[in-house]
């Protein structure tokens, strides 16, 4: 007898293969396992799996590449957010890799499954939000594909920048030394989808209410419509600075720490006070009887930049406009702390999303 196997091969009879749950590897892991065996064959390949973005050199240019996808039900959630604000969204995420390498973004590419349940309306109105960023961000719509989806819509975004290649900056360049800095205030974003998704229990539940929006107005405007961070691109560019590692807070700015401590082959502490934490974020995290320091480790989708530069740098960046400096790189041995305001210092760990854990429907 032959059975006719979850993955669709013949397999001979009694012997059932073992399948193992996605769970078990989380994100990182599974990509790990899928494609930590590729290796680079063209010389223009630069860097391939493992930063914010692929690098390809042709000539003094690096290319830079990006992409990432947004599925209804995991990354958003039509209940609360409107299709401009996700278009915008989409296209500000994928820039936001580019201008993790230092480079500038200039197009971008549009993939889109869609389910009937979508009207030429609701596309359009969509699309209105991804011209809006093309504009904002000055990059051009080149290309992408369309095509249906038996549920929901699921969005990818590719997005193309460039630089001199001698100033793009990897996950990987912190040293001993360095001066951890980041763009702006963390933890935001996931307040504001905590209270989206509280306001939407409600309303699920008695219809007729109005939502409780109003005081929330900059923690709602830092989930559903953020910015990616040119600004810092273009200071580093005119004051001649570049920074020896750099990486976008999309996870959480723990998660994003490892990554450049793991990458660099470094340590490194946070000063808890120096954390920036937006005076509504932590008032709504006090209200959720959360941490708010918690909130700004763990809470993702800040889209603000995570950087490291020299010491001797310092004076460089003492003038631009939004930055905030956090703590230092340390020897690998030294791990990853917390220096708490109390005088403790603690482990950070990363947490991070893990969309793999939303329940499948
Ligand atoms: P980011 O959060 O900056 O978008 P990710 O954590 O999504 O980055 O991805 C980490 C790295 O793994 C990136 O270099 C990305 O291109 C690569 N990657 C993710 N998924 C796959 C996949 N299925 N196949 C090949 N490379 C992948
Ligand atoms: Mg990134």
């Amino acid at each position: 007898m032959v059975i006719f196997a979850q993955n669709n091969t013949f397999m001979a009879n009694n012997t059932y293969p073992t399948f193992t749950d996605v769970n078990t590897l989380g994100e990182f892991g599974l990509i790990e396992k899928l494609t930590g065996d590729v290796v680079l064959k063209n010389s223009s390949s630069v860097k391939g799996i493992g930063d914010d973005a692929a690098v390809m050199n042709y000539g003094n240019q690096a290319v830079v590449v990006s992409t990432d996808m947004l599925v209804e039900g995991i990354h958003f959630d039509l209940v609360y957010t409107p299709l401009k604000h996700l278009g915008y969204k989409a296209v500000v995420v994928n820039l936001s890799d580019i201008y993790a390498m230092n480079a500038t973004p200039t197009q971008i590419t549009v993939s889109i499954a869609i389910s009937n349940k979508y009207s030429v309306e609701a596309l359009t109105e969509f699309y209105e939000g991804i011209y809006k960023a093309c504009e904002m961000y000055h990059v051009d719509l080149v290309g992408g594909d369309t095509t249906s989806s038996p549920k929901g819509m699921v969005i990818s975004i590719t997005a193309i920048g460039h630089r001199d290649k001698d100033k793009v900056v990897y996950r990987s360049g912190a040293k001993k030394g360095d001066i951890l800095c980041i763009t702006g205030d963390v933890g935001a974003a996931y307040l504001g989808l905590q209270i989206l998704e509280r306001e939407k229990a409600v309303y699920l539940e008695h219809p007729g209410v109005q939502p409780q929006l109003r005081d929330n107005q900059y923690l709602i405007e830092r989930l559903l419509k953020p910015e990616a961070q040119r600004g810092a691109v273009t200071y580093f560019a005119q004051n001649n600075i570049v920074p020896t590692s750099m990486i976008d807070v999309s996870d959480g700015l723990a998660s994003e720490l490892k990554h450049i401590c793991t990458q660099s082959g470094v340590g490194a502490f946070v000063e808890e006070g120096k954390v920036p934490i937006h005076p509504d974020a932590e008032r709504m995290a006090i209200e959720f009887k959360l941490d708010p320091i918690t909130c700004a480790l763990h809470g993702g989708e800040d889209y603000e930049l995570l950087f490291t530069i020299d010491e001797q740098d310092l004076e460089k960046i003492r003038y631009m406009p939004e930055v905030f400096i956090i703590g230092e790189i340390t020897d690998a041995s030294d791990g990853i702390k917390l220096h708490t305001t109390g005088g403790n210092i603690h482990d950070i760990t990363a947490q991070g999303w893990n969309h793999f854990k939303a329940k499948e429907s």
